[in-house]
């Protein structure tokens, strides 16, 4: 999802406090740092990759205030989408962060993130873009310098190829896979299940949505 540039989308993501803007040199600033400066407790940290307009990562923060949110997304013009919602949200455990998260080793430390959420990830079907795929091997190893020990990765997606390339992918790097799912709504809507924006589109489509945890 790439928005058409939105006018002041990059200002009105300096102004918001609760919005930090990457430009792939400054990671020292927060690495390691999240918990102590920024939401100033001990609590777990979360991170969605991708988020979007953060609809799913919203909902997650207000229904549980003891763990630490970073909806991350690449994009200026979509990131700006969610900026209202988030005004809305009497709720302090949810940042948002532009950047491309390619460059993640170098906001958070090793072992910083307890759990990694990927949402309707950017199919990238051509095969010499493969590893742009969120679920790719390039993208696993920079994921596993900063997931804790027990930590996690969930994934959902419509896309059937992008699905089976992952799970192909997480095995192939040695991790574990904890459960897949090829029909997530078979029986009606999951339950202890957020919508993504893009899994409310689908769902209503009936087009079966893939979901997967997996560990190293
Ligand atoms: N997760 C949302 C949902 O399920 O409704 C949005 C899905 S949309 C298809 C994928 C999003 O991932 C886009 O907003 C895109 O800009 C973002 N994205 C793609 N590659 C990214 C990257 N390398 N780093 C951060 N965000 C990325």
């Amino acid at each position: 999802m790439r928005l058409r540039n939105v006018k002041g989308s990059q200002e009105k993501i300096l102004e918001n406090p609760y919005t930090i803007q990457t430009d792939g040199t400054n990671g020292e600033d927060y690495k390691s740092l999240w918990n102590k400066n920024i939401f100033k407790n001990d609590n777990p940290i979360h991170i969605e990759i991708g988020m979007g307009k953060g609809q799913f990562i919203m909902g997650l923060a207000a229904e549980n205030p003891d763990i630490n949110y970073i909806g991350i997304e690449k994009y200026s013009s979509v990131l700006v989408r969610a900026l209202d919602k988030r005004e809305s949200l009497e709720t302090d455990n949810l940042m948002f962060l532009r950047m491309d998260a390619e460059d993640i080793a170098e906001y958070f430390a090793p072992g910083e993130v307890s759990r990694i959420y990927l949402n309707f990830s950017d199919p990238w079907p051509k095969d010499r873009h493969a590893k742009r795929r969120l679920t790719s091997s390039q993208f696993l190893a920079r994921y596993d310098k900063i997931l804790a020990k027990d930590g996690h990765i969930q994934f959902k997606t419509d896309n059937r190829p992008l699905f089976d390339f992952s799970l192909e992918e997480i095995k192939d790097a040695g991790w574990t896979i904890d459960m897949y799912d090829f029909n997530l709504h078979k029986n009606g809507p999951a339950k202890d299940n957020i919508m993504t924006e893009y899994e409310e589109k689908f769902f209503n489509q009936g087009k079966p949505i893939c979901k997967l945890i997996c560990h190293r």
